[in-house]
C-alpha cells in the first residue's frame, strides 16, 4: 500500500483484464501497457467462471471501473473437448462426483466469439459483483496471428480496434 499512498482508490489501477495465460494473449504486450496501468487476471483461456470471486476482491481492495475479458484465436483451451477434460478427471479421481459443476467451470471452449459472448452473459448474470461493473464489462477477441483486437458484442456483432 505504501506504493499506492495507502489510497488503493485514487491510485490504484482501475481497469481489470482478464486474458489466457497463452504468452501470445498477453494483455501488456498486445495492449502495449505499462506497469501498473491495469489489474491483470491470466487463466486458462481467459474464462470469466474461474476468476469472477477473485475479480469481488480486487474490487473491495482497487474499485475496478471496467472489466474487460479478452480471448483469443487458436487457443490450446480449444484443442480438447468438455468431454475429454471429463474423462481425464473421472480417470485420476474416481471418487470424485461432482462433475455438474465442474462441467461448467472447465474453460474448454470454440475456437470462435461464442466463449466470449458466453463469458459476457455469465457477467451480466453475475449475482455479487456491482451492477455498474457488470454492466459495463466489455469483451474482445484477439486473432494471435495478426495481432488484430475485435470487440465483440452480446448480440454477436463486431467492431476493430
Ligand atoms: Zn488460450
Amino acid at each position: 500500500m505504501t506504493r499506492m499512498k495507502n489510497n488503493p482508490k485514487a491510485y490504484g489501477p482501475h481497469v481489470l483484464i482478464v486474458s489466457c495465460f497463452d504468452s501470445r494473449a498477453d494483455p501488456f504486450d498486445f495492449l502495449k501497457l505499462m506497469p501498473r496501468e491495469c489489474l491483470v487476471l491470466r487463466n486458462v483461456a481467459g474464462r470469466f467462471s474461474t476468476v469472477a470471486e477473485q475479480i469481488a476482491a480486487l474490487d473491495t481492495l482497487f474499485h475496478v471501473s471496467q472489466i474487460v475479458l479478452v480471448h483469443h484465436s487458436n487457443c490450446g483451451a480449444s484443442h480438447v473437448t468438455t468431454q475429454q477434460g471429463l474423462e481425464s478427471v473421472r480417470e485420476k479421481r474416481p471418487d470424485f462426483t461432482e462433475f455438474k459443476e465442474l462441467e461448467a467451470r472447465l474453460p474448454i471452449k470454440e475456437d470462435n466469439y461464442e466463449s466470449v459472448i458466453e463469458d459476457l452473459q455469465m457477467v451480466k448474470r453475475n449475482g455479487y459483483l456491482r451492477k455498474d461493473l457488470t454492466d459495463g464489462a466489455a469483451v474482445f477477441w484477439l486473432d494471435v496471428e495478426t495481432g488484430l483486437l475485435t470487440r465483440v458484442y452480446a448480440d454477436g456483432s463486431t467492431s476493430r480496434m
